[in-house]
């Protein structure tokens, strides 16, 4: 793979590889853009098929996460690392504590977090090497579940798409199907019961789906058949890539827009939705509230996380419902697709911020 090439296609300003020979670590952190701020996001810990398939991840997550901050107005550039090989072999305090140093010796461009297979354990033995590290436990000054601010931002943001689709400004008598009843999934059945929206819930996890049932009276549906569910938005609660050719024919939803990020196979999956009359809510944009709440987590980390920071945070990840009134306004009067109109925000930000600092 040509790396420069590929960083050159979409603006990436650093990609770093680090190996650290007696744990066996192999590593790339991409920082994407630090226009904003230091760039945050995850550490991915895969068994990728190849070193080109390690980089091409760390090239796209990172480039996600400056979008997903620079809609949402959070002064973080995005980037991302991964750690290449099986985590159930590799996984040692030694291997963290050699990320933690190839971390700080980027004095503090980057700053990571947990992603799919690291754990807070992994995070703690990072944070002996470097204090660019954040996770979500507040007795070590994270910021709490990020899953309570995500909820509540995907909450918000569909009441924006509500409006628009649907001409509605209550979730009363709204049947809406939610994929995923995790964490963030059944926080967000929360807000939407206690507004009187009538529940179809689907998860893998059988006690966990007959538990979150019970509590909100949702009808349960197993779970191949929530995309056929007769409801009128779709939340995908659970993992990415589910709107593709074999799902979306089936989809009665007039609406979808959940917490999974990358809910599109493909680009062209979101010009699909929009043929079949179906308004997509980005999913970076939607499910920002984490981000935001890591953001003010960050910011005041000096006197620890409480609840006035976690207010601020709440009021800034209302704002997603604005945001995305927005992003709807911007795709009909443009003609492009809710997803193209949030990079084209995105972008116009980091120019905008580009432009004042080379000025001052
Ligand atoms: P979680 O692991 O707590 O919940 C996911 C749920 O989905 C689980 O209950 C699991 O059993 C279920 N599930 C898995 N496969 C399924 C399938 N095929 N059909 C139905 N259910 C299935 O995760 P979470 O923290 O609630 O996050 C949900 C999604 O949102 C993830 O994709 C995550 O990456 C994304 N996200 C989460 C946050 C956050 O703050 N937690 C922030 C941004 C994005």
């Amino acid at each position: 793979m040509d790396v420069i090439q590929n960083m050159m296609e979409y603006s990436h300003q650093s990609t770093h590889f680090f190996y650290h020979k007696s744990s066996g670590l192999k590593t790339i952190i991409s920082i994407h853009d630090t226009t904003m701020g230091p760039a945050l996001g995850g550490c991915r810990f895969f068994n990728y098929k190849s070193e080109s398939h390690a980089l091409e991840d760390a090239l796209r997550l990172s480039r996600g996460m400056t979008y997903k901050s620079a809609v949402a107005g959070v002064p973080l550039g995005g980037g991302k690392s991964v750690i290449i090989g099986d985590h159930t072999h590799l996984r040692s305090r030694e291997l963290f504590r050699a990320f933690g140093t190839f971390v700080n010796s980027l004095g503090g461009r980057y700053i990571t977090s947990v992603d799919v297979n690291t754990t807070v354990q992994d995070l703690k033995w990072m944070h002996e090497t470097t204090r660019y590290v954040t996770w979500p436990n507040e007795s070590y000054g994270g910021s709490g579940d990020p899953s309570y601010m995500t909820a509540y931002g995907v909450y918000c943001g569909l009441k924006s798409a509500l409006r628009h689709q649907l001409a509605k400004d209550s979730f009363a008598g709204v049947r809406i199907g939610v994929q995923g009843v995790g964490s963030v999934g059944e926080l967000l059945c929360e807000h939407l019961h206690r507004d009187g929206a009538i529940l179809t819930i689907a998860d893998t996890h059988k006690a966990r789906l007959a538990v979150v049932a019970k509590k909100f009276g949702a009808k349960t549906v197993a779970p191949n058949d929530i995309y056929k569910a007769d409801v009128d938005i779709f939340v995908p609660c659970a993992m990415g890539g589910v709107l593709s050719d074999d799902t979306i024919p089936h989809i009665k939803a007039k609406i979808i827009g959940g917490a999974a990020n990358n809910q599109l196979l493909e680009d062209r999956h979101g010009a699909l939705l929009r043929d079949l009359g179906i308004l997509y809510c980005p999913d970076y944009v939607i499910n920002a509230g984490g981000i935001i709440n890591v953001y003010y987590a960050l910011r005041d980390s000096t006197d620890g996380f409480n609840a006035k920071h976690v207010e601020k945070a709440r009021k800034h990840t209302a704002e997603i419902e604005g945001t995305l009134d927005h992003i709807f306004t911007v795709s009909s009067r443009d003609g492009v697709l809710p997803h193209e109109a949030a990079s084209l925000i995105a972008r116009e930000k980091l120019e905008q911020a580009r432009k004042s600092q080379s000025q001052s």
